[in-house]
This record gives structure tokens, C-alpha cells and sequence, in this order.
């Protein structure tokens, strides 16, 4: 990385980041391919702007088959209008664009997880190419970054928002309030650190505030997970001040902040089969009971496999296909914050 450490990006667009007004157009990321010589990927990008104010980044498609957020932005472009804001809005509805295309986790193209891609390069191929610009010219620009995620097509989540608290009060105060405002029916912090590849580590290399969501999944668009985005980023926006609060925006529900403290939140598949769940999302389980099986099906005689929680939650999160690979999350719980 060294070598192109301070490189611009080659990513460019015809769009005017300090202009007034609404401009819906696109990022041209270079990619000269057989069909293609002088070609480039066409990136759609909103930049909403009125005068002096914060400015928002809210990205969705970081994970092409995370629909529920994708929803949100494109009628977030469509319905803000500029006359109403003061400040920015600037919504990255597919960010990586090839993933979401295809509707995949990573790119068709060079298989990138866009998520674990930070901080990019400048001269890679494409999905490292976008997390570069992200982290060196988006993020920069925001005072706040919104990601939204979801269960994509192999999870499957009680919508939720989450951020990384890492201690410091007045940051962490700020974090959960950012919750309050998103106001989805769980939000859940960890305190995680070490992962420095994802978009949470870019924002904070960048010297911006992230929060994330989960929002559903299944490879659908989950009816709650997409309310839940709509009205969570209209929240952000009120409380930033970019946009005025309304009578109904007013009656924000509460959410319930939970966390994800380490490892024995997740349960793992301990053998390749067809795993049979016992539980369902949004139970609230004990440490030692049990999850479910592991089914052997070409070897029927053998008994299956029991699988046990590591500890005290509510789940949060199940793994949708039946057939699972040894490694695969299963499950993954929060407990509420004491
Ligand atoms: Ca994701």
C-alpha cells in the first residue's frame, strides 16, 4: 500500500459535490475489458445539497444482495427535496456497483466483499478501487455515514441498527443517541476491535462517525427491514438537523440496545450436513441449550449432531440454507446492555 498511499483516485464524475440543488448521475470507474476498450462502470450517485449544513453519506449495496437499504436510498433520492434541507445529503445506492448488479455479496468481476476491502487501492480492480474512493473522497466529506446492511442472502435478521462503541464517552454518547434517532426495534454495539478492513474502520480512519444496520435478509426485500430503513435514515436526517422533524416523525419508537460482546454470541456449524434448527429468530435462549442438529443424510444411520449456545441472548440472526459447510454461522446473539 505504501506506493500509493496519497494516490487521487481515478474514479471521477460529472457531478458538482459543492453545487445547490439535486444532481442524480453517476461515478465512472475506468474498466477497459474485451467488449469494452475505453470503457468504464457507470456508478449511480445522488449528491443533495442546500446551502451550509452537515453532510450525510448513506451508502447501501456495500453487499450487492442486501436489498432492504438499497429501497431506501433510491426513494430517499427520489423524495428529498432541497428547498427543505440545509446541509448534504450524498446516497451511494449500489456501492458496490457489480455486486449489486448481480445481486451477489462480492463482485462477479474480481470477487471483492467490498466490506472487507478497506482501504482500498487506487490502481486495483474494482471493488478495491471503490472502497479507495469511498474512504479517500466520500467519507471525508461526511459528518455522518450511514451503511446499510442486511442478512443478504445467506442471514437473516430482526432489523437492527449497530455501531462500534470503543469507550470514549462523549463519542459513545453521541453513538447512542445516532441509534436513538435511527430508532429501529434493536440496535446493538461491539466493542470489537481488529477488523480494520471494513467500512466502520474506513470511517474512523477518516475521521468521520459511522452507523450500520442489519435489516432483514434472506436474499429478499424484507417488508419491515425496508420501513425500518426508510423511516431510520428520515430519523438521522432530523436529528443532524439537515431536515425538519414532522407530527409523525415525532412519535419515534424506542429501540432496545443490546450488544455483541464476543465470540460466544456465534454459533458454528461443527460438521459439514443439513442442519434441523430448534430455534427460531427473536427467542431468547440460554448458554448450554441446544440450537439444533447437524444431520449426516448419506450416512442416515449416524446419529445427528447436537449444537449448543455458548451463551445467554436473544437471536438475532439465523442462517437461512438448510445446507451447511463446517465454519458456517448458524446463529448469532445480543443481550441487553446492564
Ligand atoms: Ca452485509
Amino acid at each position: 500500500m505504501a506506493k500509493t498511499q496519497g494516490q487521487r483516485s481515478r474514479i471521477t464524475t460529472d457531478l458538482d459535490f459543492n453545487a445547490d440543488g439535486k444532481q442524480i448521475g453517476y461515478l465512472r470507474l475506468p474498466h477497459s475489458v474485451h467488449r469494452s476498450a475505453y470503457g468504464f462502470l457507470a456508478m449511480p450517485i445522488a449528491i443533495i445539497k442546500n446551502g451550509k449544513g452537515p453532510t450525510v453519506l448513506s451508502m447501501s449495496g456495500n453487499h450487492g444482495d442486501e436489498y432492504e437499504g438499497q429501497i431506501a436510498n433510491s426513494k430517499l433520492i427520489r423524495g428529498l427535496n432541497p428547498k427543505d434541507m440545509k446541509g448534504t445529503v450524498i446516497v451511494l445506492p449500489m456501492a458496490n456497483f457489480p455486486a449489486a448488479q448481480a445481486g451477489m455479496r462480492t463482485s462477479p468481476i474480481d470477487q471483492g466483499n467490498l466490506n472487507r476491502t478497506f482501504p482500498g487501492d487506487p490502481n486495483g480492480t474494482p471493488t478495491w478501487m471503490i472502497s479507495h474512493f469511498i474512504e479517500t473522497e466520500l467519507m471525508p466529506r461526511a459528518d455522518l455515514v450511514l451503511d446499510l446492511h442486511s442478512g443478504g442472502s445467506s442471514l437473516n435478521y430482526i432489523p437492527s441498527a449497530l455501531a462500534r462503541m470503543g469507550g470514549d464517552k462523549k463519542r459513545d454518547a453521541k453513538i447512542k443517541a445516532l441509534l436513538e434517532a435511527f430508532a429501529a426495534p434493536i440496535s446493538y454495539v461491539t466493542t470489537a476491535l481488529g477488523e480494520n478492513r471494513t467500512s466502520t474502520a474506513a470511517a474512523e480512519r477518516a475521521g468521520t462517525t459511522i452507523i450500520g444496520t442489519e435489516l432483514g435478509g434472506k436474499g429478499t426485500v424484507d417488508i419491515d427491514g425496508t420501513k425500518v430503513a426508510v423511516n431510520g435514515v428520515r430519523g438521522i436526517l432530523e436529528h443532524m438537523g439537515i431536515v425538519k422533524e414532522t407530527d409523525i416523525t415525532r412519535k419515534r419508537p424506542k429501540t432496545r440496545i443490546m450488544e455483541v460482546k464476543d465470540v460466544s454470541y456465534y454459533v458454528y456449524a461443527p460438521h459439514p450436513g443439513l442442519f434441523e434448527p430448534v430455534v427460531k429468530l427473536g427467542a431468547t435462549v440460554k448458554k448450554g441449550q441446544t440450537a439444533g442438529f447437524v444431520h449426516f443424510m448419506d450416512d442416515p444411520g449416524r446419529e445427528p449432531v447436537e449444537v449448543k449456545f455458548n451463551t445467554n441472548g436473544l437471536v438475532l440472526c439465523e442462517r437461512i440454507p438448510g445446507k451447511i459447510e463446517r465454519g458456517d454461522c448458524l446463529f448469532h446473539l445480543a443481550s441487553d446492555v446492564k
